[in-house]
This record gives C-alpha cells, sequence and structure tokens, in this order.
C-alpha cells in the first residue's frame, strides 16, 4: 500500500513538472494530501479491524469520503447525493436575509446599524423572540440574517414599522434566486417543454408538482440527446437532487444541480446580459486575447479579458477565457450566485417572483456550453 501511494505521488510529480500551472501545482498538493489521508486512514482502519470496531470504522470512512469530497474546495455532486442533502459549498447553513438599505445620503451606514440595533432591542423588549444569525453592516445598508426556520416577514414588519427606520432606510427581503438543475442526454422523442410534466407523472414525490419547473433552455450535446435546464423550486430541487436520477415516459435521465452566472457574452462583465450589452454602452471583447474587439489583430493568445484588467489578478495567470471556473473573477460570481440561490427555503414562496430573471439568463448560452477545451463543464460541479 505504501509503495503504491509514493508510486502516484512520484507520477503526480512528473506529470505536472513540465509547464506547471497554478491549478495543477494546486490539485497536485491537493492529491498528495489525500494520499497521505488514505494512508493514515488504512493504518488505522487495521487498528479498528483488529479490534473489531467496526463501528469506529465506518466513521473514519466517512470522514474520509468528506474530505475527498471537499477536494478542490468543492462539494462533489456524488457527495450531495449520497447525503441526500444539498449543501452548496459556500453557503454553510441556509439563512433568510433582509436588506434595510438607507434612503439618505448623510446617513452612514454606522448610524444605521445603530438604529437597527435600537430596533432589535426594541422587539426583544416587546417580547419578540425571533432568533438572529448576525447583523453585517454593508457599503449601503444593514444586512440582517436569520436561521431558515425563524419567521422573517414578522420581523420585517416590525422594522418597517419604526420611526428611528422609516425615516432613513428602506426595509425589504433580499431577493434569492430558485435552484437551477439539468437532466442530461434527454431523448429527442421527448419535448422539452412536456419533460417536467412526464417526470413529475412518473415520479410519486414529484405529483403535481410540475407548476414548479420552470423551462430556461436546451444544452448543446449529442445529435440524438440533449440537456435540458430548469429552474425550479426549493422543495422540487431536494427532492430531484435526492434521487440523482429519474424517469420520463421512455427512458432514465439523470439530474445535475447546476449554477447559472450571470455574465454577458459580448464583453464578460458580470450583471448585464448579451442582449442589454450595447445599449449599456460597453465594448465588445475578444474571447481569446481579451482585447477590445473594433479591429483588433488577435495576438491568439490566451489573455482573460477581466483579469488583465484586474488591479490584483493582473499580476497572476491570465492564460483562460473569462467564462470558465479556471478564472478567480468567474469563480467569485459563481460563489455569489450559489450563497443567493435558495437551496435550503422551507416554503417555496419566492418561486414566482424569480420568473423574470429566468428570462435574463436564456440568452447567457457560451458560458453554459464551455468553449473548446473547457469540457470539464464550468457550471457542474
Ligand atoms: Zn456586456
Ligand atoms: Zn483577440
Ligand atoms: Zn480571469
Amino acid at each position: 500500500m505504501k509503495e503504491r501511494v509514493a508510486e502516484i505521488k512520484d507520477y503526480m510529480k512528473n506529470r505536472f513538472a513540465g509547464g506547471q500551472t497554478k491549478h495543477a501545482a494546486k490539485d497536485s498538493q491537493h492529491i498528495s494530501a489525500l494520499l497521505n489521508e488514505i494512508l493514515k486512514t488504512t493504518d488505522e482502519m487495521s487498528v479498528l479491524v483488529a479490534r473489531s470496531g467496526i463501528e469506529d470504522m465506518s466513521k473514519v470512512l466517512t470522514g474520509l469520503v468528506e474530505k475527498a469530497g471537499a477536494f478542490g474546495g468543492r462539494q462533489s455532486y456524488a457527495s450531495i447525493v449520497n447525503t441526500g442533502q444539498p449543501k452548496p459549498s459556500s453557503s454553510p447553513v441556509g439563512e433568510k436575509t433582509f436588506i434595510i438599505n438607507k434612503t439618505k445620503q448623510e446617513t452612514s451606514t454606522r448610524e444605521l446599524l445603530h438604529e437597527v440595533n435600537t430596533g432589535i432591542r426594541k422587539v426583544r423588549a416587546e417580547g419578540g423572540q425571533v432568533k438572529i444569525n448576525k447583523v453585517i453592516e454593508g457599503k449601503t445598508s444593514v444586512i440582517v440574517k436569520l436561521p431558515q426556520t425563524e419567521d422573517i416577514d414578522t420581523l420585517i414588519n416590525s422594522f418597517k414599522n419604526m420611526d428611528n427606520i422609516n425615516g432613513i432606510a428602506k426595509v425589504y427581503p433580499a431577493k434569492m434566486l430558485d435552484p437551477v438543475v439539468a437532466f442530461k442526454g434527454v431523448s429527442s422523442s421527448i419535448k422539452s417543454e412536456e419533460l417536467a410534466k412526464s417526470i413529475c407523472s412518473m415520479t410519486t414525490q414529484l405529483r403535481g408538482m410540475e407548476d414548479k419547473f420552470k423551462y430556461m433552455f436546451d444544452m448543446k450535446s449529442g445529435s440524438s440527446t440533449r440537456g435540458v435546464v430548469f429552474r425550479v423550486a426549493p422543495s422540487v430541487y431536494r427532492i430531484l437532487v435526492g434521487l440523482g436520477r429519474v424517469f420520463t415516459i421512455n427512458q432514465v435521465i439523470n439530474v445535475s444541480k447546476k449554477v447559472l452566472v450571470r455574465q454577458c457574452q459580448r464583453c464578460y462583465s458580470f450583471g448585464h446580459n448579451t442582449k442589454q450589452c450595447e445599449s449599456l454602452g460597453f465594448q465588445p471583447k475578444c474571447h481569446t486575447c481579451g482585447q477590445k474587439e473594433a479591429g483588433h489583430k488577435c495576438t491568439k493568445v490566451i489573455s482573460c479579458a477581466n483579469c488583465s484588467q484586474h488591479p490584483k489578478y493582473k499580476h497572476e495567470d491570465l492564460s483562460h477565457p473569462p467564462n470558465c471556473d479556471r478564472c478567480p473573477i468567474y469563480d467569485l460570481q459563481f460563489k455569489r450566485t450559489e450563497q443567493k440561490t435558495n437551496y435550503f427555503g422551507l416554503d417555496d414562496q419566492n418561486y414566482e417572483s424569480t420568473a423574470d430573471v429566468t428570462m435574463a439568463e436564456t440568452t447567457n448560452k457560451r458560458s453554459l456550453s464551455p468553449p473548446e477545451g473547457e469540457k470539464g463543464e464550468s457550471n457542474k460541479r
């Protein structure tokens, strides 16, 4: 066993020795750490086996599986399915959030924070027991986070009725996005619009829930099959991810979590889509060299349009497209989108309100079908 591990380590070292990129080096480190962990675990296991501690052994194994799942800082889809609990990596627990946004320039966020804390004391004095995870001072607002199980509406209403707050700020719940799933390898014999209905009719847990699926778009794929992407209510998401695969009228299909980063595929900025780009006054940029496209002579050297302009990242590795997960700026947006997604919502209240966001994102197709050489699929983790 030990010899075999040493062998693999050597192999990894050699493999990444030439033309070593930052990520390869990091991956190699991770793999190495994982191998050490496996070694340690096998040692522990042999001790436990000697003592016949089967239960302890399973604990050790579970720990190891978790570590492997967290490899690369992200939880694999498989481990989400295995635990039956959809846990996006970057969001530790589900939270409800509301925002107290200042309406007057002259108010500082520090003053607003003080008023919010005064408000919380007032709620407590009146017997309010609602639990709060944290109160955060933002750039123009104060953000309040509650555990998923708490009654946020009552607290929001209390704040809306406080004179010290509503004179200087607006109070509203944070807009959350509904989760997105992709069905892979869907046969061409079924129309995308019919897919949700078909799945719901074949799945006991999803009976009658087809109105909680919002069709988004088809993904490019093989000749006879395709991927189909839906935005779904949190309850539907948890059922689907728990199942891992579902049946339609004539086949079984795999389902996976998808995170859609809102990125313009014309200039690669975030927060607007390709359709809006021109009217917002942005210039198209080259996907390869990152320069402004108008009359540019492409160097054919891959250089990220976003990183090359960033005060911090311009000094780092630029040899990636601006719309893939090797880009640290894209990666940050990916995590933010994950954090804004309502994986944990206990009710599906939010579902209807986000339907309009969906349409804006459907134009953003290039990032969904990554360019050549990005077959890892930047959106699926
Ligand atoms: Zn743009
Ligand atoms: Zn170019
Ligand atoms: Zn980049």
